[in-house]
C-alpha cells in the first residue's frame, strides 16, 4: 500500500471512530423500530422518525428525510426492512448532495488568486481557535504561507492593548502583510458575543469592510464554527449567526465522543451552508475535510 492509501486509511479510522457512538445510537433504535417487521410500514416509519430526530438531525430535516422515505415506499410498493439501512444512507447522502456540491479531496486552494482569507466567527468555547490552529497545520503541511490575526478583541486587547488595536485594524494589518508577503491563505478569527447581536452585526460588517479596502474580494470564506457536541445548542447559534451575517462554510467541532454526530446533516440542511471541516478529537490530524460520502459510509457500516 502507498503512503496515499496509508493516509486515507488512517482518515477514516479516526472517522469511524469519532462517529462510533452516533453509529451506535442510530443503530440500536434503528435495530429497535425494524424489530418483528419484515417490512417498512407507517408503524416503521413512526419509530424511524424518532431515531432521526434524538441524534439531533433537528424535526424540519427529520421530516424531510422520512417524507423521501415514505415516497420511496409508496413507489416501491414493497420494502423489506432488511433495506432500510441502505435507503436511509442513501436519502441522506442526496440530501447532503444538495448542499455540497462536490467534495474536497485536499486542502487545495483556488490557483486564481491570493490569498484565500478565511474569517473565522463562532462563540467561544466551541473550538475556534484549535480549529484555526489545525486549519493552519493543514495548510502549511500542504505546502502553504499561513497568515494568522487574531481580531479577537478579547484576545487582541490582551497582546495589542497598547497599541490601541481594535478587531478591524488587526484584519487590516493581517490582510495587508499577508498580501505584501504572498501568503497563500489568511485565517481572521474574530470574537463572537452573541448577547449583543447588533454589536457583533456591526463588528463583522466592520472588519468585512476594512478586508476589502485591502483585498477587494475578501473574505473568500465566512466559516463558522459549531461544537457538534452541543446538539440542539449548535443548532440556534447557527441560526443567531446566520441572521447576522452571510455565512458560506461551517466547521463541526467535537464529534468525536458524542452521539449528536447527526447536526451535521441537520445544520447543513437548514443553513443550505456546506460542512467544510469536520473536528474529530484534540489532535491537529484530528480535523479533516469534510467528504459526504465517507461520512455516510462511515455512519452506515455495519461491522
Ligand atoms: P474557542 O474558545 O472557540 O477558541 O475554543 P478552543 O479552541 O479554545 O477549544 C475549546 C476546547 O475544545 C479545547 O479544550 C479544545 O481542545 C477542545 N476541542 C476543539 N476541537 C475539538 C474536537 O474536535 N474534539 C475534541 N474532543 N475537543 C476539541
Amino acid at each position: 500500500m502507498g503512503l496515499f492509501g496509508l493516509v486515507s486509511n488512517k482518515k477514516k479510522e479516526t472517522l469511524d471512530k469519532g462517529l462510533e457512538k452516533t453509529k451506535e445510537s442510530v443503530f440500536s433504535k434503528l435495530a429497535r423500530a425494524v424489530a418483528g417487521k419484515s417490512t417498512v410500514d407507517d408503524d416503521v416509519l413512526d419509530d424511524l422518525e424518532e431515531v432521526l430526530i434524538t441524534p439531533d438531525v433537528g424535526v424540519e430535516t427529520t421530516v424531510k428525510i422520512i417524507h423521501r422515505i415514505e415516497d420511496r415506499v409508496a413507489r416501491d410498493k414493497y420494502v423489506s426492512t432488511s433495506e432500510l439501512n441502505k435507503i436511509l444512507r442513501e436519502e441522506i447522502a442526496n440530501l447532503l448532495s444538495e448542499n455540497h456540491s462536490d467534495d474536497n479531496e485536499d486542502w487545495d486552494l483556488p490557483a486564481d488568486h491570493k490569498p484565500y482569507v478565511i474569517l473565522v466567527v463562532g462563540v467561544n468555547g466551541v473550538g475556534k481557535t484549535t480549529t484555526i490552529g489545525k486549519l493552519a497545520y493543514q495548510f502549511k503541511k500542504a505546502g502553504k504561507k499561513v497568515y494568522l490575526g487574531a481580531a479577537d478583541t478579547f484576545r487582541a486587547a490582551a497582546v495589542k492593548q497598547q497599541m490601541g488595536s481594535d478587531p478591524a485594524s488587526v484584519a487590516f494589518d493581517t490582510l495587508q502583510s499577508a498580501k505584501a508577503n504572498g501568503a497563500d491563505v489568511v485565517l481572521i478569527d474574530t470574537a463572537g458575543r452573541l448577547h449583543n447581536k447588533v454589536n457583533l452585526m456591526n463588528e463583522l460588517k466592520k472588519i468585512k469592510d476594512v478586508m476589502k479596502k485591502v483585498i477587494p474580494e475578501a473574505p473568500d470564506e465566512v466559516m463558522l464554527v459549531l461544537d457538534g457536541s452541543t446538539g440542539q445548542n449548535a443548532f440556534e447559534q447557527a441560526k443567531q449567526f446566520s441572521a447576522v451575517t452571510n455565512i458560506t462554510s461551517l466547521a463541526i467541532t467535537k464529534l468525536d465522543g458524542t452521539a449528536k454526530g447527526g447536526v451535521v446533516i441537520g445544520i447543513s440542511d437548514q443553513l443550505k451552508v456546506p460542512v467544510k471541516y469536520i473536528g474529530l478529537g484534540e489532535a491537529m490530524e484530528d480535523l479533516q475535510l469534510f467528504n459526504k460520502n465517507e461520512f455516510v459510509d462511515s455512519l452506515f457500516k455495519k461491522d
